[in-house]
């Protein structure tokens, strides 16, 4: 059995299991203070190693986070802009509490290996996981690997061409303003449109908008990294008409520069949601642990 975190910076979701078909606990518990947080996660998994062993346990957590295992900062939060929660050890305790090995990364990277194992990316070896939810964040996998490098990408803040005239919304990032995230993430739906994404009808013009923006950033993603699949998750992406939406602006800004059938005439199979649904998250978390654990055995 594995344990899993998916620390969220609005809820936190901890589970045990073994894989999408064997989750065996699971509690969620809304983000307040890294301390009680935290400690809370602690609490749920000491009870379950009570009675039943953990092999390994998994954090995929919000960010932007130190995945670097040889850093005097590992497994810590860094410079978020959530109160309370920057340059805080998440790792640390729960390896300290749980004495078992903890793996660490970011929330979208977890969610790959996740979906690597057990779903929307079985078999492949290069592709991109992305989240359009309360930020945006984007991880995968290259030749095989979770992507990592200097740091982790950190997809959600590239600059995209913005129309000001077309749309005057300045951005909420509070670095960038008008980066990927600041334009297309949750917030900004709400911030230029005056209503939460979920109250926005579908034939709402925030959602051409929106497919535009989310497009744009994917032909950087698809030029840059050349994934064998995207797969976006996340709040926003539960609005399943932006698929076709994003998919269709997808091969137009691309304008047949990449002739790969996936792109000319698979793209429904190219651009998905993921295959463990709303369970992504927590089962990557999940995946995690279970990495930590055949690396620590050596496997
Ligand atoms: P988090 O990013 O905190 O993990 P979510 O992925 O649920 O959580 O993202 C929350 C964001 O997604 C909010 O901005 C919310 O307005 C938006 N959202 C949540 N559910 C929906 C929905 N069904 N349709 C559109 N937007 C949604
Ligand atoms: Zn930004």
């Amino acid at each position: 059995m594995f344990g899993g975190v998916e620390g969220g910076g609005t809820k936190f979701v901890c589970a045990v299991g073994s894989g999408p078909e064997d989750v065996r606990y699971q509690i969620s518990f809304p983000t307040t203070t890294p301390e009680a947080t935290i400690g809370k996660a602690i609490e749920f998994f000491r009870a379950v190693q009570a009675h039943t062993p953990l092999a390994g346990v998994g954090i995929a957590s919000f960010g932007p986070v130190d995945p670097e295992p040889t850093s005097p900062t590992y497994g810590y939060i860094t410079t978020t802009p959530k109160p309370g929660w920057a340059q805080v050890d998440f790792r640390g305790p729960i390896a300290a509490a749980l004495g078992v090995p903890v793996g660490f990364d970011t929330d979208v990277n977890g969610a790959a290996l996740g979906e690597h194992r057990w779903g929307a990316a079985r078999g492949l070896d290069t592709f991109a996981y992305l989240t359009v939810g309360t930020g945006l964040g984007g991880g995968g996998m290259v030749n095989g690997r979770l992507m990592h490098g200097l740091l982790h990408p950190e997809m959600g803040h590239i600059m995209l061409p913005h129309d000001w005239e077309a749309d005057p919304y300045a951005g909420y990032c509070p670095y960038h303003g008008d980066c990927w995230e600041g334009l297309a993430a949750g917030p900004a739906l709400e911030g230029r449109w005056q209503f939460k994404a979920e109250q926005l009808p579908p034939g709402h013009p925030a959602w051409y908008l929106e497919a535009h923006y989310l497009a744009l950033g994917l032909v950087n993603i698809i030029c840059i990294l050349s994934p064998q699949r995207i797969i976006m998750g996340g709040g926003v992406m539960k609005q399943a008409h932006l698929f076709p939406k994003i998919r269709q602006k997808v091969q137009s800004l691309l304008n047949g520069y990449v002739q790969k059938a996936e792109i000319t005439q698979a793209i429904d199979e190219y651009i998905v949601a993921p295959g463990l649904g709303d369970r992504a998250g927590v089962l990557g978390a999940i995946a995690l642990g279970q990495a930590a654990a055949e690396a620590a055995r050596g496997t």
